[in-house]
């Protein structure tokens, strides 16, 4: 589990407001009661005092405690009892001044025994989603919406689809990095986003992005106002998030710049055992030419290569 800084910040912030919210409201409901039944603000005070009296007979010693606290609790819900009679008494619910929580089962702490609520779980992935340069493209793509039929060669691309399964069921820290091979329109994207999807709601920080919008936020960072102090480094969420997938490569404007760039996310983040999924559409033997030596030892040297073999599913599909 490693969601971004940036994301617990924003979720943290995000359950800090629910609270916020949650006990002004309570404020909001508490006063119209107390306008409507002054008796209860006496009567509240009661019910506080009585925490104060089991402080009071805990420090007595254990001598017949559990008793006095027994006694304290009945004299508890006789009050709370008292309370919620006042209420419907004047017309409101016996409920009306209880807190609302959106969760119940942390009361919108976002922990429940020190473990992390579902709540705050969904809500990490939301964002991590968000955040992920998916976009909509989340929507349609998965293994489960894979479909075989285009495919000539069903049994390779079958044994791919088995293995990238094993390889999201088994990723952690020094899991192999991928390069998909092949054409335009054979799945590339879609099985790459079906990867981000499942590793992103197991909790991983994955980042997917072409080539080009990657080498172009580098490309602002080294030109970004260095006297700015609130400028945030574009840079770093692809040399930090636990999967980055690269579409595309290849397809980018191939600059000495880009190439250095390229270079320094792979070693970096190999360095790091942080594994990289790239795609390209274009040939081994064209990756060489564009690519540095430096860069291709790394690609064919240290990544999976994975060949989608076949015919372009999209022109398939528009024919049937
Ligand atoms: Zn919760």
């Amino acid at each position: 589990m490693s969601y971004s800084k940036k994301i617990v910040q924003e979720v943290n912030l995000e359950f800090e407001n629910r609270l916020a919210f949650v006990e002004s409201d309570r404020n909001r409901r508490l006063d119209i009661a107390y306008e409507k039944a002054p008796e209860l603000l006496k009567l509240d005070t009661e019910i506080q005092k009585t925490s104060v009296k089991i402080l009071g007979a805990a420090m007595q010693g254990k001598d017949g405690l559990s008793e006095k606290i027994n006694a304290i609790r009945q004299e508890v819900n006789a009050l709370k009892e008292k309370r919620e009679k006042i209420l419907e008494a004047c017309g409101l619910d016996k409920h009306f001044t209880d807190y609302k929580y959106v969760c119940e089962l942390c009361n919108d702490h976002g922990f429940v025994n020190g473990q992390v609520c579902i709540c705050r779980k969904k809500e990490l992935t939301k964002r991590q989603l968000d955040a992920s340069g998916l976009g909509r493209l989340l929507d349609t793509q998965s293994f489960e919406s894979f479909s075989f039929d285009y495919y000539t060669e069903k049994e390779e691309i079958k044994e791919l689809v088995s293995y990238l399964e094993e390889y999201v069921e088994e990723f952690g820290n020094n899991s192999k990095s991928l390069l998909f091979v092949g054409g335009t329109g054979l799945g590339k994207t879609h099985l790459s986003t079906a990867v981000a999807r499942v590793l992103i709601e197991k909790g991983h920080n994955v980042v997917y992005e072409t080539a080009q919008n990657i080498f172009s936020d580098f490309e602002k960072d080294r030109f970004r106002d260095h006297y700015d102090t609130s400028y945030e480094m574009l840079g770093d969420r692809y040399l930090d998030c636990d999967l980055l997938i690269i579409d595309d490569l290849g397809t980018e404007m191939v600059t000495s710049y880009s190439v250095a760039c390229l270079y320094n996310i792979i070693n970096t983040r190999l360095n790091r055992g942080l594994p990289i999924i790239a795609s390209t559409n274009l040939s081994s033997g064209e990756i060489r030419k564009i690519y540095h030596d430096r860069i291709t030892s790394r690609l064919f040297g240290e990544f999976s290569i994975q060949k989608f073999v076949g015919s372009d599913m999209r022109k398939l599909s528009k024919k049937i």
